[in-house]
């Protein structure tokens, strides 16, 4: 009999409970499973699975230096279990719970029927501050204190293994997937995960809070962990516990002498907490990747063609407006974008181009290395001004350019069609008649998603579905106010000036 380790996007032997608790049992057999059907969803893409398989090949590397190699194997899961259990008999499967998209969420559904049926225990842990099917939000934060608290879990000193083959890990890019004008990926695996970390307390994280808005500059000043947490080659409570370690430790140092701000480091902190105060969302209601948390959002949606001209012009970077069409050309060829620039290209696409955030939202999430269901779905709605207790922001996408690449030397390296402008036009080029014409009048653009944005707001009912959304979703940072529903859900810092809507 075996225990098999079930690895999903818990890729690291550091800090994983299910993989200790097996090694204590008995024979271990850690296993992944590529599934196609997985793979051929409209949020999966050849990047995703050119990351993931670097971190498979390390994370075989790591268990085969315990005693037993990763097991991958090509399937359902079902079968794959089906095949083992017939072979050497599973005594338990454990693993850590998910919450990924709908499609594995179903999965899991499978998954938990088989192992009844088979009379095999499937042990699940937690790893996030993630209540499973939890509905309410009250008493969070100190649900998130409690779960990040206590040393992360040591690597088990051995694993007893079985004489399962390991198998070979697919290729890339998968043979059916397609390539996505990816030029540079990020490195994956372990090694690479805790250098960042160290990078970034060391001084990278120096200008974090000013350079995490900028394109130009957030690459090098954010911590760029996000594709290793979406994969876990970290633990969240690794970092957290770390960030904490250091911010006890730069407090005590003079200041002169601090590698970077207790601030930058609070900073970061909090987006550990948003990590899980978001997927946090996409658990207590998986239907947020499909349907709009407010129901007059849902009853106002227009549903948008995959080859729809406008979504395939912003997706590929043509709109015209040379700081989006840069933005969205360097996410394409670098699987990364920064928070900001993430916020505008999506409330454009729902805002100004009256694309359903559904179309752009999978466009986007194909396009992120770090695509993370429970972050990524309740950030589209946000964004896109769906969940009825989030303030809209209608991004201005020259103010943008203005603000955030003065110069246009972002704009300059990925639109090299207007390179040869001055800096200024580079941030308008209709104006001199250059670069491709705009696809739209950005301002009445601005006005219509307004003029969109009040009619929902004034269906009846409307505060009161707003009330159930704040329940269920929202930030305790704030009580809920019934006469603004759509007040800020986070500490999140408001980019100035921009058309933020006093509905
Ligand atoms: C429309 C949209 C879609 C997004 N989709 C994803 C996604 O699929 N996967 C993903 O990891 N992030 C997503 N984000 C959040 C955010 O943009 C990224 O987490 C961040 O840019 C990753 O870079 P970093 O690791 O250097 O971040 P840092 O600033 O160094 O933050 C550290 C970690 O904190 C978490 N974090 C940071 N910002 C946020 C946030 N606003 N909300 C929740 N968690 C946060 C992430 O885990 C991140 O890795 C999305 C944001 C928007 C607006």
């Amino acid at each position: 009999m075996v225990q098999v380790v079930w690895f999903k996007r818990d890729l690291r032997v550091e800090d994983h409970r299910p993989l200790l608790e097996a090694a204590r049992a008995g024979a271990v057999l850690p296993l992944h499973v590529v599934e196609p059907a997985y793979w051929r969803g409209p949020d999966a893409s050849p990047r995703q699975w050119r990351f993931l398989r670097a971190a498979l090949t390390d994370l075989r590397a790591r268990l085969a230096a315990l005693g037993a190699p990763l097991v991958v194997r090509v399937g359902e899961v079902e079968a794959v279990l089906a095949d083992l259990h017939a072979r050497h008999g599973i005594a338990r499967l454990l693993s850590h719970e998910e919450t990924g998209n709908l499609w594995t969420f179903a999965r899991d559904r499978r998954v938990g029927d088989f192992c009844r049926a088979h009379g095999i225990p499937w042990d699940e842990h937690r790893q996030f501050a993630v209540r499973r099917g939890g509905m309410n939000r009250d008493g969070w934060a100190r649900f998130f204190a409690a779960t990040m608290a206590g040393e992360p879990l040591p690597a088990p000193p051995r694993l007893a293994p079985t004489d399962e083959p390991p198998g070979d890990i697919p290729g890339e890019p998968l043979p059916w997937t397609a390539e996505d004008g990816l030029r540079s990926l990020q490195p994956a695996g372990r090694a690479e995960a805790l250098r960042l970390l160290d990078g970034f307390f060391a001084g990278r994280g120096a200008d974090y809070r000013r350079g995490m808005s900028s394109p130009l500059s957030a690459p090098r000043a954010c911590s760029r962990l996000s594709p290793h947490l979406a994969l876990g080659t970290l633990s969240l409570r690794e970092v957290v516990r770390r960030t904490e370690d250091e911010i006890r430790a730069l407090s005590a140092m003079p200041p002169a002498l601090r590698p970077i701000p207790v601030a930058a480091a609070e900073s970061f902190l909090s987006r550990l907490h948003w990590h899980d105060h978001f997927i946090q969302k996409l658990e207590a209601e998986p239907e947020l990747e499909r349907r709009s948390a407010h129901p007059a959002a849902e009853a106002a949606r227009v549903p948008t063609a995959p080859d729809d001209p406008l979504l395939l012009a912003w997706a590929e970077g043509r709109t015209g407006f040379p700081f989006l069409d840069a933005c969205m050309r360097s996410l394409i060829a670098t699987g990364w974008l920064n928070f900001r620039m993430r916020a505008m290209v999506q409330a454009i696409a729902s805002y100004h181009l009256a694309l359903d955030w559904q179309a752009s939202g999978a466009r986007l999430a194909r396009l992120f290395v770090d695509y993370e269901p429970g972050i990524h779905w309740p950030q589209v709605q946000m964004q896109s001004g769906q969940t009825g207790i989030n303030t809209p922001r209608i991004y201005n996408p020259v103010k943008q350019s203005l603000d955030q690449d003065p110069e246009g030397v972002f704009i300059a390296r990925w639109v090299p069609e207007v390179a040869h402008l001055p800096p200024a036009l580079r941030h308008a080029p209709w104006k001199a008649g250059a670069y491709i014409a705009p696809v739209m009048d950005h301002e009445a653009a601005a006005r219509a998603a307004k003029a969109r944005l009040s009619a929902i707001r004034r269906e009846p009912g409307f505060r009161e579905e707003s009330r159930r959304v704040y329940e269920r979703h929202g930030s305790r940072a704030r009580p809920f106010d019934a006469r603004r529903p759509e007040a800020p859900d986070m500490p999140a810092r408001a980019p100035a000036r921009q058309l933020s809507l006093g509905l």
